[in-house]
């Protein structure tokens, strides 16, 4: 059945691939940006769909629309853009997550909220399972991601408790692809970027800090199948790749995957950088029966072909 699906952020990395396939399966989809980190590049080949619509919108205000689903990922995702304007990003969470709440209370949508494995923090147990509570500064320069998505989170809840909102979380894990914007300084599209480049890759401390990372597809695929899971099941759920890699091995591999002559050069940690980060997934594997499919060197392979496009083009 054709369902009507706002997707907020949808001109963003994430969302501008959760819209094209949501359009694939036979949807009528709503796009609603505020094009603060998105692009309109990341869409153009869905503008002439007959079932696509974009609205310019900030989700610190409020909107009327009749939609049956809602996808809210409206938020800055790479710390420079985040710690931009901190105040913008706590808000944007906070109020954005009000305010789509409160369109699925309208419309009695069903709303899925794109947390963030950002709410372990620095994590202190490993791997990090949603029954985990995190530890979070509360006033570092990461907070007002970090704590703005464990609000948005307790909104979700308590809106399901006390107005029986239909809704579900997710907690992503580092996730990398195509339609990341080339300037979007996060760790995987600055590597790729410097490297096709030839230019020195940046590395935040001595590179021994870990992450674990998820290709887009992979992401989507986990995201589908939490909207279409049982009411009953809410979430918080992890959807990540559990391979785990040193920024160390991750510059290596870039280098050798795109060929490049750059040399590797160290600057220093920023404030509150998670030492290691990895998703238990026994959660997605049992209620969606969902695992990643793609492993690092093949998805980094793919990336580099579309950093490869636009960086020539
Ligand atoms: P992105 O920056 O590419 O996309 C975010 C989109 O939201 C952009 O199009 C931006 O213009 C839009 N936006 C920002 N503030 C807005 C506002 N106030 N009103 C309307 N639109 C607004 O980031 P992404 O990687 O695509 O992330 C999408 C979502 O997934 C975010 O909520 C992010 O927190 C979450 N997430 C992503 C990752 C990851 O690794 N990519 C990991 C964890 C969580
Ligand atoms: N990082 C790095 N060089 C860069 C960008 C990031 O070494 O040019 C490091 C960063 O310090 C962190 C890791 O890579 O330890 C992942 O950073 P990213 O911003 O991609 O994601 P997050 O820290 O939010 O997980």
């Amino acid at each position: 059945m054709k369902k009507r699906i706002l997707v907020t952020g949808g001109a963003g990395f994430v969302g501008s691939h959760l819209c094209r396939r949501l359009l694939n399966e036979g949807n009528e989809v709503i796009c609603l940006d505020n094009f603060f980190t998105g692009n309109k590049e990341n869409i153009i080949d869905l503008l002439p769909h007959p079932y696509f619509e974009l609205i310019r919108h900030d989700v610190q205000k409020p909107i009327l629309l009749e939609v049956d689903e809602i996808y809210n990922l409206a938020c800055p995702a790479s710390p420079p853009h985040y710690q931009f304007d901190p105040v913008a990003t706590t808000r944007t969470s906070v109020l954005g997550a009000i305010n789509m709440l409160d369109l699925a209370k309208k419309c009695k949508a069903k709303i899925l909220q794109a947390s963030t494995s950002e709410v372990y923090g620095d994590p202190e147990v490993h791997p990090q399972p949603e029954s985990y509570r995190g530890s979070v500064s509360t006033t570092g320069i990461r907070a007002c991601y970090d704590e703005g998505k464990r609000c948005a989170e307790t909104l979700f809840f308590d809106y399901h408790r006390q107005y029986g909102v239909k809704i579900k979380v997710i907690r992503i894990f580092n996730t990398y692809g195509s339609y990341m914007n080339p300037n979007d300084g996060r760790v995987v599209s600055n590597f790729i970027v410097q490297a096709l480049r030839n230019e020195d890759i940046t590395m935040y401390g001595d590179g021994t800090q870990t992450r674990s990372f998820q290709y887009v597809d992979d992401l989507v695929e986990g995201m589908i199948r939490l909207m279409s899971s049982r009411d009953d099941f809410t979430g918080p759920v992890n959807i990540g790749n559990p391979g785990e890699f040193t920024m160390l091995e991750l510059a290596r591999k870039v280098i050798e995957l795109t060929g490049s002559a750059s040399q590797i050069t160290f600057k220093p940690l920023p404030q509150d950088d998670p030492l290691q980060r990895q998703p238990d997934i026994t959660l997605a594997k049992q209620e969606l029966h969902w695992e990643p499919t793609i492993n690092l060197d093949e998805g980094l392979k793919k990336t580099i072909q579309y950093f490869k496009g636009i960086i020539n083009g």
